[in-house]
């Protein structure tokens, strides 16, 4: 049977001028993991945006994503938002928000289906890469 999804490693995820919020937790774990204070990883490696703390970019991308092994530099403790991706929960809501990913994300087999993938979820957790 063909696989629904399937990460490419594309990096395209990581890429843009803004990244996703971290939470209090994810912010002491991804400090921990990079033997830093919470200060200096704030001061860092990230940004305030209102009351959201996001993670900072360069040259386009998450500052955590490496181009040169497209993968995440903080795999084990990337964001909760950035292990779910692209099978959000978001994309049960409908087939058109499931098309608006699916158009950012080539992992996805061409055959599949709304259908397919909102019942894939319902019996899976998300993938990790
Ligand atoms: S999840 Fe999709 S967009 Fe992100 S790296 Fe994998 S294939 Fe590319
Ligand atoms: S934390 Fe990792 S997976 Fe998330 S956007 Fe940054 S590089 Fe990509």
């Amino acid at each position: 049977m063909t696989k629904l999804f399937e990460c490419k490693r594309c990096g395209f995820c990581c890429q843009g001028e803004s990244t996703v919020s971290l939470s209090s937790q994810e912010q002491e774990n991804i400090a921990r993991y990079l033997g830093l204070s919470l200060q200096e990883f704030l001061t860092r490696y990230t940004i305030k945006k209102d009351k959201r703390v996001e993670m900072k970019t360069i040259n386009g991308h998450c500052i955590f994503y490496d181009e040169e092994k497209s993968l995440c530099k903080i795999h084990s403790v990337k964001p909760s938002a950035c292990r779910q991706w692209p099978l959000h929960p978001s994309i049960l809501r409908d087939p058109e928000s499931f098309e608006i990913i699916r158009r950012t994300c080539p992992g996805f087999s061409p055959q599949a289906t709304w259908k397919d993938i909102v019942a894939f979820l319902k019996k899976s957790s998300s993938p990790d890469f």
